[in-house]
């Protein structure tokens, strides 16, 4: 059976960059463990093909896990050098919308990067995972051969787009070292309506900038209405954060509505929204579609539902759909600083793995970079190396 000092279990984003780092910071023998024949094929597909990496914004605030976990590894490998390491591998990526950065030309800019700087780690493709056993060391099965290691890290990532290589392998290695897992859910996803919203229906295409209050998060971006229910950016962000129950949207965060107050005009054609959700929006509220300055007291607070539209979405569009998963290992059974398992010594979780999801806008990519950095800083330092 052969011997690696680290086996990576998943050569996507966190496993790649985990391999890269261990190249740099030590001369051990590192191997990567992948189920599909091509490396990253998520972080390929990401950002409509052009990855969105980062974020200008990035702090604890835009993830859901515990927070003392994600600011660590945020300190650790933060927006500015994850931008640098890029950079210094030839990457420039381009601010869109002011807030996301993305590569100029394609995915495949990242991944050459982190493929060169891992250059020198086996890489074993098309091998699925099929358990873990042991420690010192740790018996790693696949359905080809069986490995073993010193040091195993747990890279598997989420469970959505399982065409892409998606598996829960991760939670199941966890449960089975006794750890304690969230279980995975469609989470940066669009939501699904009960029968009251089936209006929105007809809106499929439209697109407006809304704002969502949901679970105490305030959100901007722009909703799509979608064939089978809300989708676009805003939305995505707020999925994370729904669980069950209403969430609030704002369909014109930026109107004073009593500017509307003197308006001659028709409410269909004064309000700044398309004319199309406009129309189906007063329909669907039993408002009249009359002169802006000729509604009364009741007809005016009915037209405040357009800045606080409480709706009860009845689910999700699943997990094919859904960019990343929310659950996963148990934050508090991590140690903070190295990312390993506080029941077995040389085991660690990296990435998507963990119970750390981060809104839509480059921050799950932020997250599987910073969290590898840390377990592969402390892999190295780690004395127990043989
Ligand atoms: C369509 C889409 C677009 C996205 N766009 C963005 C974006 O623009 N910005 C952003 O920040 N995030 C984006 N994400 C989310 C981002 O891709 C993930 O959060 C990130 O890839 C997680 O990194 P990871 O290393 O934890 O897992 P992954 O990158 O998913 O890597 C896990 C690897 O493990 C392998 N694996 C799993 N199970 C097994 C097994 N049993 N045996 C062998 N190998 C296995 C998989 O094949 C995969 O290569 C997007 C996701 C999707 C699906």
């Amino acid at each position: 059976m052969r011997h690696f000092d680290v086996i990576i279990l998943g050569a996507g984003a966190s496993g790649l960059m985990c391999a890269a780092q261990l190249r740099e910071k030590s001369s051990l023998k590192v191997a990567l463990i992948e189920g599909n024949m091509k490396p990253a094929l998520k972080l390929k597909a990401s950002g409509g093909g052009k990855c969105n990496l980062t974020n200008v914004e990035v702090n604890a605030s835009h993830f859901l896990g515990k927070e003392s976990l994600v600011s660590h590894a945020l300190g650790v490998f933060s927006k500015e050098a994850l931008l640098r390491y890029f950079h210094n591998g030839g990457l420039r990526p381009v601010i869109r919308k002011e807030r996301y950065y993305f590569c100029p030309k394609s995915s495949d800019e990242v991944i050459s990067i982190l493929l060169e700087k891992s250059r020198g780690s086996e890489m074993l493709m098309g091998h699925n995972i099929v358990s873990v056993e042991g420690n010192s060391p740790f018996i790693v099965t696949t359905d080809k051969a069986k490995f073993s290691a010193s040091h195993v890290v747990v890279a598997t990532g989420g469970a959505s787009y399982k065409a892409l290589g998606a598996s829960d392998i991760g939670l199941k290695i966890a449960q089975e070292y006794g750890h304690s897992i969230i279980p995975f859910a469609p989470a940066l996803v669009g939501l699904t309506l009960q029968p009251k919203e089936f209006w929105m229906k007809e809106l499929s295409g439209v697109s407006v900038k809304a704002r969502i209050m949901v679970a105490g998060k305030i959100l901007d971006e722009d909703l799509l209405f979608a064939h089978k229910g809300i989708s676009g950016p805003v939305v995505l962000s707020a999925s994370l954060y729904w669980h069950r129950g209403e969430i609030s949207i704002n369909f014109c965060p930026d109107l004073d509505l009593k500017s509307l107050e003197n308006e001659k005009k028709l409410l269909s054609t004064g309000l700044p929204l398309p004319k199309r959700f406009s129309k189906a929006f007063l329909e669907a509220i039993g408002l009249e579609d009359k002169p802006c300055n000729r509604l009364n007291v009741d007809e005016r607070s009915k037209l405040s539902l357009i800045q606080n539209y409480k709706m009860a979405p009845s689910g999700t569009f699943g997990l094919t759909k859904a960019e990343v998963c929310r659950g996963g290992l148990a934050c508090e059974e991590l140690e903070p600083h190295t990312m390993q398992s506080t029941k077995v010594k040389g085991l660690y979780f990296i990435g998507e793995t963990v119970d750390v999801t981060g809104e839509l806008g480059g921050y799950n990519f932020q997250w599987a970079f910073s969290s590898a950095v840390v377990c592969a800083t402390s892999v190295v330092n780690n004395n127990s190396i043989k």
